[in-house]
């Protein structure tokens, strides 16, 4: 889900991207004052930026907190694997140790077991995302950042930690894919510290355990299409798309060693949701495409959730090509951009027709077939 609240306020006006310098701002916040090194991503017309710095955070920095800019000729470069892993180590409590895969850092307090796991899951989910958008014609590129995660020992000390980031939700979340730091945050779903490797899966394969590993999952799938490509930060996006996307790869088959035999794979847990509301409140597309407060309210999330994952599912099922083509556009919206309703209606049915009311209708029949 995505737990990273934004506040857009900056009014736009997109800079030409300066890739080859290096750009510095002061920001002074609460009294402290603090250098940052980046590149600037979106420069405002009300004098605010969008700042990237070297490890991957985004920075939207309004102008009461820019003290001061300067640039040097230096190009941007991103922190390298090291670097970053001693920065992060750095930022956590003691005791925090960096296992590194191909593609991630996994910084943690958990066992080396468990560590080992949780990087294998990602990289697994690594090699089934880029796979499956490739064949689909999708242009992904590799991560311009290594992909961190945070994996915490106990339920406690992640909550402690998430509650700086995200609030009181905290308490309730079993992980996080933060827009803003670009890392995912999540605790040792065993639930016992120093379970041993070979126990790992086996607890994990239990049916009770399938909406907790699917969450860490679906989180990651979020960073992955955030880093890959396939969407840009703090673009203003539908959120169904999103989720939908994230929701579409959540669920892995720990018993394979490939762990993503089916993705797409029917998911249960959204199509009972999406079923139980169909029959008394069908879904309105019109709403679905444009009203993402639905995902925040506790009172609606489950439904905007379940039509998200069923609209993306009957989509790549009937209309592949169009949905690909209609994600490239998405992709292409830059950061803090602002996207009108209207706007939203009229992307969408560049890709999918104008016929919205006809294709609503094939919706909800294709969706009563779905087993
Ligand atoms: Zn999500």
């Amino acid at each position: 889900m995505h737990r990273a609240s934004l506040v857009i306020f900056l009014t736009l006006a997109l800079s030409a991207k300066q890739a080859h310098a290096l750009d510095f701002v002061t920001r002074t916040n609460g009294g402290k004052t603090v250098e940052l090194a980046g590149r600037i991503e979106v420069e405002a017309e009300d004098g605010g930026v969008l700042l990237l710095t070297r490890d991957g955070t985004l920075w939207p920095l309004p102008k009461e907190e820019i003290a001061g800019r300067r640039k040097d000729e230096a190009p941007f470069e991103p922190l390298d694997r090291e670097q970053l892993a001693k920065q992060v180590v750095s930022e956590l409590p003691a005791g925090f140790k960096v296992h590194s895969t191909k593609h991630y850092l996994i910084c943690y307090n958990t066992t080396d077991a468990y560590a080992q796991w949780v990087g294998a899951l990602y990289e697994r989910l690594f090699t089934a995302f880029y796979n499956y958008w490739e064949q689909r014609g999708m242009q992904l590129h590799e991560p311009q950042f290594p992909l961190v995660a945070l994996v915490f020992d106990t339920r406690e000390s992640f909550a402690l930690f998430a509650r700086g980031e995200v609030g009181e939700a905290a308490g309730s979340m079993i992980g996080y894919y933060s827009l803003r730091t670009n890392r995912m945050v999540s605790y040792d779903l065993t639930g016992a510290a120093g379970v041993p490797a070979a126990r790992i899966i086996a607890i994990l394969s239990q049916p009770g355990a399938e909406r907790t590993v699917a969450t860490i999952v679906h989180e990651a799938t979020h960073q992955l299409a955030f880093n890959s490509g396939l969407q840009v930060r703090y673009a203003d996006l539908p959120f169904w798309v999103s989720e939908g996307i994230a929701i579409y790869f959540e669920s892995p088959d720990l018993t394979s060693a490939k762990g993503w035999r089916g993705i797409g794979r029917v998911n249960a847990v959204n199509l009972t949701n999406f079923r139980k509301l169909a029959a008394n409140k069908p879904p309105d597309l019109t709403t679905l495409l444009t009203d993402d407060k639905r995902f925040r309210d506790g009172a609606t999330s489950a439904e905007a959730y379940a039509q998200s994952w069923a609209l993306t599912y009957f989509l790549i099922r009937t209309r592949g090509e169009a949905f690909a083509k209609y994600l490239q556009a998405l992709g292409q919206y830059p950061p803090l951009g602002e996207v009108t309703a209207d706007e939203r209606i009229a992307e969408f049915k560049r890709a999918f027709g104008d016929d919205l009311p006809g294709l609503e209708v094939e919706f909800l029949r294709y969706m009563r077939r779905v087993q």
